[in-house]
């Protein structure tokens, strides 16, 4: 027999967005529900995305670090790995979080129900579960499905040996060699970790340059900090056919950098986007229209086309980002709650937390371009910072983009810890800074956030000589 609920508001799908909004919702005194098809809230981010993968770039770097110190004078002994306890310390990062969610959870009363969801009308959802049925009758719902890797037609996905992000995550075996497919940040992400771990890894991308969204100039930065770490980089090239062999993953390259004949992989790690699940919950019972592609439209309130059921995250479309996530999701319950909030942020910031990291938010250049903006472009490269020099990193670059009234539309850095550097740049495309706000802020000496400082002092033709 089945149970039945009742509440003001389900969430379906526990992931940073979904367990967010049922936070904010509960905070401003509603009744909710909570359904997550796993036992550990968390979603993506925290199990398998987001979070154990920055734990693994963690011990990445430091590995990569001790081999790179013999010219500054201080020699390490090659790295022993411990697979078993690498594997341990991951899972217990997650842990931490998740565990913490699930006393947030009880904290706020919010009542979780793990199972399967699925619409049945436009005021419930039925959820199959380990115990049993329950139906949830609803008054708002909040649609937080997310998403999951895309698989490749042409590519055995049944061989061990062939990975998503989930399976690289796992750490199953480090392979002798291994290849990327797919330039994005998680593929870049996954085969730093790989590299540093012992791998000689490839990676192959269609398009004519990593991270394609980002900026030419700060490719050109991040290509030459990073090309070490990766044994041959193909761009303008495609896997064309991928065969799993006893002996290994052979696959046939296409394109301006393919190799002539195919090339034996011991494993390879297929990372080209992640589709969003709307196709699979019913909507149509629900009256809520989902795209051939699988996303669920909003407006800025994040109302579907059915005026009390919201979607958010991943599902309602790029960029698919946990702290997007997060800000649609409080929206959503704010709105549901009866305030007149939009989301209408000025900056989504987006971060490849590779060894270099890459980071870049509000308007790059080329989408300035594209939409007909004015705008002027000032650069300080970090060859001229005493603190790159101090670190080794000299190959990096903060760049930053104006309007023509010399405010700040958006803005780029790539070398050590570009991803911290980058939430001053945020917040000042936030804020309406002009180019002397920046440059009028004192920035602690020697600092690579210095940069930024310096960047706006370019355009403001007042930069002094203190690198
Ligand atoms: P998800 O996190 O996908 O959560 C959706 C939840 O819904 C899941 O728990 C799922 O089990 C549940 N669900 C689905 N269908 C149902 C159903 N029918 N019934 C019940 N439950 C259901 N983003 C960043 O911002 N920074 C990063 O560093 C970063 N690193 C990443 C690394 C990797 C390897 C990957 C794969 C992703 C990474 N992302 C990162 C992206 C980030 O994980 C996602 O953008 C984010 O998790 C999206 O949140 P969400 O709430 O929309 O959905």
């Amino acid at each position: 027999m089945s149970k039945d609920i009742k509440t003001q508001v389900v969430v379906l799908g526990a992931g940073p967005g979904g367990y967010s909004a049922a936070f904010r919702a509960a905070d401003l005194g509603l009744d909710v529900v909570l359904v997550e098809r796993y036992n550990t809230l968390g979603g993506v981010c925290l199990n398998v995305g987001c979070i154990p993968s920055k734990a693994l770039l963690h011990l990445a770097k430091h590995i990569e670090d001790a081999k790179h110190m013999s010219a500054e004078g201080i020699e390490f002994s090659e790295p022993k790995i411990d697979l078993d306890k690498i594997r341990k310390h991951k899972e217990k990062v997650i842990g931490q979080l998740t565990g913490g969610l699930d006393q947030m959870s009880k904290m706020r009363k919010v009542k979780v129900v793990n199972g399967l969801g699925k619409f049945t009308s436009d005021t419930s959802l039925k959820v199959e579960g380990d115990d049993g049925e329950t139906v949830i009758n609803f008054e708002n719902a909040i649609v937080a499905v997310g998403s999951q890797s895309i698989k490749l037609p042409f590519v055995p996905h049944d061989d061990d040996r062939i990975w998503d992000s989930t399976d690289a995550l796992e750490l199953p075996f480090i392979p002798d060699r291994m290849l990327v497919l797919g330039g994005g940040i998680i593929g870049l992400e996954m085969g730093c970790v790989y590299s540093a771990l012992g791998s000689k890894v490839d990676v192959v991308e269609m398009t004519d340059q990593l991270v394609p969204p980002a900026d030419k100039d700060i490719i050109k930065s991040f290509m030459k900090q990073i090309s070490g770490k990766f044994d041959n980089i193909m761009l303008n090239t495609k896997a064309a056919k991928v065969e799993a062999k006893k002996d290994g993953i052979h696959v046939t390259f296409e394109g301006d950098k393919a190799p002539e004949k195919p090339v034996k992989y011991d494993a390879v790690l297929v990372a080209v986007g992640r589709a969003p699940n709307g196709a699979k919950i019913d909507a149509d019972k629900a009256g809520v229209k989902v795209t051939d592609r699988g996303f669920i439209e909003v407006d800025k309130q994040l109302r579907t086309n059915v005026k009390n059921i919201f979607a958010i995250g991943d599902l309602v479309g790029q960029p698919m980002l946990a702290h997007k996530a997060v800000h649609e999701g409080h929206v959503a319950a704010e709105v549901i709650s009866g305030q007149k909030h939009y989301f209408d942020p000025k900056v989504i910031p987006s971060i490849a937390y590779t060894d270099p990291e890459l980071a870049w938010a509000g308007l790059t250049e080329k989408e300035a371009k594209e939409q007909g903006v004015d705008y002027e472009v000032a650069v300080f490269p970090w060859s001229a910072s005493g603190r790159a020099i101090a670190q080794g990193a000299t190959a990096g670059m903060t760049k930053l983009l104006f309007d023509k009234n010399n405010r700040i539309i958006g803005g780029a850095t790539c070398g050590p810890n570009a991803g911290e550097l980058l939430g001053e740049i945020c917040l000042a495309i936030e804020m309406g800074c002009d180019a002397e706000d920046i440059a009028l802020t004192i920035h602690a000496h020697p600092t690579l956030h210095e940069s930024i400082g310096l960047a706006a002092e370019v355009q403001e033709g007042s930069i002094t000589d203190m690198p």
